[in-house]
């Protein structure tokens, strides 16, 4: 018998164990199956994957390198700690990789439009910049409550050429983006493309866009082995739909010896209904098309949830995810939004690297874990964006 290997998930119907899938009318279902063959037909294109290494080479700036935070480490007396700097990135953050995939894909298959929606804006800037460097329109739907709130990212959005629609229905924010941005595609899915932002959605997304960030993994397996001699003893990312999460954790999955720990928002506490830990708290069910862990009201409506790292406020979760909690592969676990903020201000202040919000909850859960281990023994941290998006925001929560 071969040995289980986890890269060859999921299933050819999009299914992690009892996970994902296509829970999605038929007239979709067929649009989704032509966009599953013709990204099957572009990876194993050489002139795809030339293509798309040279754009992170040249144009993102890749492989992003691993850093020893080696003042941090020894403040906190444990574990050393390691941090693949996905910060560096051009655009700031990790969601440059897929977004060129997906631009790219689009290109490919003759689409007129790529569509999607945008909550703070990362996806939106991200999405944005992919699409004017490929060359295809795109249309980006935004709650008007999160344009007066997100300015930097709409200005940037405007500069680089997207066309932004203001949403203002319902709450005027993600939830009613996402409403809208979805009609507009269904106007003419054969033409357009829905551009999803992480690992989650119907198959084949969330395979697509965890191959597309899985070049985190595998770069950093290697660096990390080149700097140690060793591999990692933890590997740890924050988990908002989880794509540079299982982007960083795809490359170890075979490793036995290496143990994953995913780290979602406790917002006000655990205890509270002001979080979005969806894999600690929630329960099996559908949303956007998959099978998943999500947080749901009694009623079996979507929680209206919370995390001060917007970027990690989804109720549900990629797929893949709840099936390796599941397993038991990677244990899944919370950091608040106190416990983000001082990781944050401890970052900046002792190795000059300033976090996104979101990336911070993962370096939490490493300074809460380091103290822990011995000075041997190592946690390498995705460090998922940098922080200027929030700086003023937590320049000003702090009163500083
Ligand atoms: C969007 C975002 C996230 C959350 O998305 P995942 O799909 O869970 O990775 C995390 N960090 C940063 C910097 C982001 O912009």
């Amino acid at each position: 018998m071969s040995k289980f290997t986890y890269a060859e998930m999921p299933n050819k119907d999009g299914f992690f164990g009892e996970f994902g899938g296509q829970i999605i009318p038929p007239e979709l279902k067929q649009i989704m199956d032509e966009i599953n063959d013709a990204y099957e037909e572009i990876r194993q294109k050489p002139e795809f994957q030339a293509e798309l290494d040279l754009l992170f080479a040249d144009y993102v700036g890749r492989p992003s390198p691993i850093y020893h935070a080696k003042r941090l480490s020894e403040k906190l007396g444990g574990a050393q700690i390691y941090l693949k700097r996905e910060d560096l990135n051009h655009t700031g953050a990790h969601k440059i990789n897929h977004c060129l995939g997906e631009a790219l894909l689009a290109k490919f298959m003759g689409k007129t439009k790529v569509i999607a929606e945008t909550g703070a804006g990362q996806h939106g800037v991200a999405l944005a910049t992919a699409c004017a460097l490929v060359g295809i329109p795109c249309e980006i739907h935004m709650g008007q409550v999160d344009i007066e709130k997100e300015h930097p990212n709409v200005t940037k959005m405007k500069i680089l050429g997207c066309k932004l629609v203001s949403v203002t229905r319902g709450t005027a924010t993600l939830k009613d983006a996402v409403d809208s941005a979805f009609e507009e595609y269904l106007k003419d899915p054969v033409n357009f493309i829905y551009a999803i932002g992480s690992v989650v959605g119907p198959h084949p997304f969330p395979k697509m866009v965890r191959d597309f960030q899985s070049i985190i993994g595998t770069e950093a397996r290697e660096q990390f082995q080149a700097k140690t001699n060793h591999l990692p003893d933890y590997v740890t990312a924050c988990v908002g739909g989880g794509s540079n999460a299982i982007g960083m954790f795809s490359a170890f999955l075979n490793d036995d010896n290496v143990n994953f720990v995913g780290v979602e928002p406790a917002g006000k506490g655990l205890d509270t209904q002001e979080h979005s830990a969806t894999l600690t708290l929630g329960k099996p069910s559908t949303l956007h098309g998959m099978k998943c862990y999500v947080l749901e009201t009694e009623e079996g409506e979507p929680m209206p949830v919370h995390s001060i790292a917007s970027g990690l406020d989804y109720p549900g979760v990629g797929p893949q995810h709840s099936y390796l909690k599941d397993l038991g592969r990677v244990q899944y676990e919370s950091a608040s939004d106190q416990e983000c903020l001082d990781a944050f201000m401890e970052l900046s202040r002792i190795e000059g690297i300033i976090p996104a919000l979101e990336s911070a909850h993962a370096v939490a859960w490493a300074m809460r874990k380091a103290p822990t281990l011995s000075k041997d023994q190592t946690i390498l941290v995705n460090l998922s964006g940098r922080g200027d998006k929030d700086a003023d925001y937590v320049a000003e929560k702090l009163g500083l």
